[in-house]
């Protein structure tokens, strides 16, 4: 009860918290215990000049020691002064203890001069009674200025001070005293009131201090805060952007792995066909652009199958690693691509057609070092066609087009310099796609025939069979099959007109009424044999004209036998299977190792023409040899472009077991076999 009437400043704060409450308390006793010295030294002074300084007569016994009291009091309240300031004013919580410790202390003081005015009022002299009353009164008034900061205080100390005083006057007898008594109580009233309004102005002033403090710190607080939330936001942010970096780096290094995985070539490090067009065609721009010539050189290398196939893919893949050094030692990042398996492109800016051509030679003698691989020594030399845009064309596609036919041409003619397109080699070419343009509706239009070319018993000269030799009657002008037929293979036509042709081969010869025994051999591309529909479309054929399979021979070139080993196997035995009969054709100009040949189920080894034109001088001991390997495989002989009566003999002495020829005869058409079966005609050989 007590305490909540001491914490009266309770009605401000009742809205407001705890802390508020301690801070204002703590300003209130604070704001007591400053002013507190001045009402001691009243009291005191006071108390001295009324026991020992007024009356004429000594001051009585009681008087001392309501003196000693009062100032014993006093001194005690001094005390509590000192150590307030000294400590309880530090501590927050001590506010209201303070106040109270104080409004005892004030109290009691009033109590004291009230006790003295009731005790000693009847023995008053007028001085005293003046002295006493102007004490008291300017001790109550000074309490609405040095007590305002506690209410109870300053209203309690008036009313102690002042009411009893008041009372023994207005209760005197005398009539001045009475109205001095009066007075008191009025001047109470005014004091009081003084007390509160003072009171409430003081407390007012306190509270807003403190809570205008307290906004203050809890700015300060929030201030911190935020600094420190924008200390852990930059931590973040630092963090965030250290995230961004390695996330970047990651997003780099997949996009080039992405990129490595769709430009690259895996085991070169190349750009790949797509991605050197592409940069190409940037790489023209660019030149167009600087007016600077942009040369483009394709590679070939010559030697890499045979390496590839005799020595294995681990050793072909050492050899293109290596290779691809050598080449790269001549360009710059981006400017160099792997075509085909041993193909390669360089694309070299700034360069006209002699720096072209000094590079390409570089590379050429760089490549023809020997390459050492898993303790072998190697040896390779590249074919190389140079092609410069914009002079030669300002399109990537037709550019690496040209450069790849001048390597064409060039490994052609077996020259080993590099070479650069010409006018000539347009021309070429431009015939060339002219041919191939008119590939495409050969068939439809009816030009192609067929001719027929005997293959006789070295024996008894009598016709074996016919090999059907396809001719192209291109708009009135002859086109040789060497010509078309290595177009019609690269154009990828090979496959229907190798159908056509030996669909025409097998009606023609189911139709043979002068010879019904003989056979029609038809030449066929590897393009066709590795096709997966190549054995259906024998059995077609066989079906479809009634041509016994015995009747039927293959003839597939030598070179075809380096290719996939095992599909080519596969098929030869299921043509095997049918009864159809198969021939090395040009036997001797490939390089066939004999162990392949051992493992292939063929028939027959047709010896190339080029032995037989030379059979007088080292023809003849390949001839020889190729009879014995021929018969270590069990396969019979057939000996091509036979044109002399000399060489027919030589053959036949030799043990061939089969002869073709112009000797005996040209390539004819169907229709022209049955006159030349004539027995008069066949009296020469
Ligand atoms: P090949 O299969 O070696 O055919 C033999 C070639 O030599 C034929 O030339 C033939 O006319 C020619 N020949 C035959 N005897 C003599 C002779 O005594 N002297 C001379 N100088 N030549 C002779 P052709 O018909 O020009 O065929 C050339 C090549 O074209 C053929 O060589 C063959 O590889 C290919 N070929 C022809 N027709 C076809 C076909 O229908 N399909 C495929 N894939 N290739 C074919
Ligand atoms: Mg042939
Ligand atoms: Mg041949």
């Amino acid at each position: 009860m007590l305490k909540s009437r001491f914490n009266f400043q309770r009605v401000y704060y009742i809205k407001t918290n705890i802390a508020l409450q301690n801070a204002s308390n703590l300003d209130a006793a604070k704001l007591l215990y400053e002013n507190g010295l001045f009402g001691l030294l009243i009291s005191a002074i006071a108390s001295t000049m009324v026991i020992f300084g007024l009356s004429d007569t000594e001051a009585s016994s009681p008087q001392v020691v309501w003196w000693i009291g009062l100032n014993t009091m006093l001194f005690v309240r001094l005390i509590d002064m000192i150590l307030w300031k000294v400590k309880s004013s530090l501590l927050e919580s001590s506010g209201l203890f303070g106040i109270q410790r104080y409004a005892t202390g004030c109290i009691a003081t009033a109590m004291f001069w009230s006790v003295y005015v009731v005790v000693f009022y009847p023995q008053f002299n007028t001085i005293e009674l003046i002295s006493v009353i102007i004490i008291i009164t300017t001790l109550a008034s000074s309490s609405p200025s040095l007590l305002a900061a506690n209410r109870f205080t300053a209203i309690s100390f008036s009313i102690v001070l002042l009411v009893p005083m008041s009372v023994m006057g207005v209760i005197a007898e005398q009539a001045h005293r009475q109205l001095l008594g009066t007075l008191g109580l009025a001047f109470t009233v005014v004091v009081v009131f003084s007390c509160i309004r003072s009171s409430r102005f003081t407390l007012d002033a306190i509270y807003q201090r403190n809570r205008n403090q307290m906004f203050v710190s809890e700015m300060e607080a929030e201030k911190n805060h935020v600094a420190q939330a924008n200390q852990e936001l930059e931590v973040a942010t630092k963090e965030l952007s250290e995230l961004n970096i390695d996330l970047e780096e990651v997003v780099k290094k997949r996009t080039y792995e992405i990129y490595q995985l769709s430009n690259l070539d895996p085991l070169t490090q190349f750009d790949n066909r797509k991605a050197f067009t592409t940069n190409l065609e940037v790489l023209i721009e660019q030149s167009k652009a600087k007016e600077s010539p942009l040369a483009l050189l394709f590679i070939d290398l010559n030697g890499f199958k045979k390496i590839n196939d005799t020595m294995g893919h681990n050793v072909g893949d050492s050899v293109l690693i290596q290779v691809t050094e050598r080449i790269s030692a001549f360009t710059e990042n981006n400017r160099a691509g792997r075509w085909n398996g041993d193909e390669f492109l360089v694309a070299l800016p700034h360069s006209d057609q002699d720096t072209a051509m000094s590079i390409a030679q570089a590379i050429a003698t760089s490549i023809a070092q020997p390459i050492h691989v898993h303790g072998s020594e190697l040896h390779l030399s590249a074919s190389i066609g140079i092609a410069i845009a914009p002079a030669h064309s300002s399109s990537a596609a037709e550019l690496i087009q040209l450069a790849d036919l001048t390597m064409c041409e060039q490994k052609k003619s077996g020259n080993k310099q590099p070479r650069l397109f010409s006018s000539d080699l347009k021309e070429k070419i431009t015939a060339s796609q002219r041919i191939l343009e008119g590939l495409q509706h050969a068939i439809e239009s009816k030009q192609f025939y067929l001719c027929y070319q005997p293959i006789l018993t070295a024996k008894d000269k009598v016709p074996f069979a016919f090999e059907a030799l396809l001719r192209w009657n291109f708009n009135g002008k002859f086109i040789g099959p060497d010509v078309f037929i290595p177009l019609a293979e690269k154009s990828g036509f090979i496959r229907e007109i190798g159908a056509w042709v030996l669909n025409r081969a097998c009606m023609d010869a189911s139709h043979w009424q002068f010879n019904q025994q003989a056979a029609v051999s038809v030449n066929v591309s590897v393009i066709q044999l590795m096709d997966d529909g190549f054995i259906r479309l024998l059995d077609n054929c066989l079906r479809s004209s009634g041509l016994a399979p015995e009747r039927l021979h293959l003839e597939v070139t030598e070179s075809t036998f380096v290719e996939n080993k095992v599909k080519i196997r596969q098929q030869l035995e299921q043509i095997q299977a049918r009864n159809i009969d198969v021939s090395i054709d040009d036997f001797g100009t490939g390089y066939s190792s004999l162990s392949q040949l051992q493992s292939l189920p063929v028939n027959y080894v047709k010896i190339d023409k080029s032995f037989v034109d030379n059979i007088q001088g080292k023809g003849e001991a390949i001839i020889r040899a190729t009879l014995f390997i021929a018969g270590e495989l069990n396969c019979k002989t057939i000996a091509e472009g036979v044109e002399t009566k000399e060489q027919s003999i030589a053959l036949s002495a030799m043990g061939v077991d089969y002869l073709q020829g112009y000797y005996f005869a040209k390539p004819m058409k169907n229709e022209d076999l049955i006159a030349w079966q004539n027995p008069i005609s066949n009296t020469i050989f």
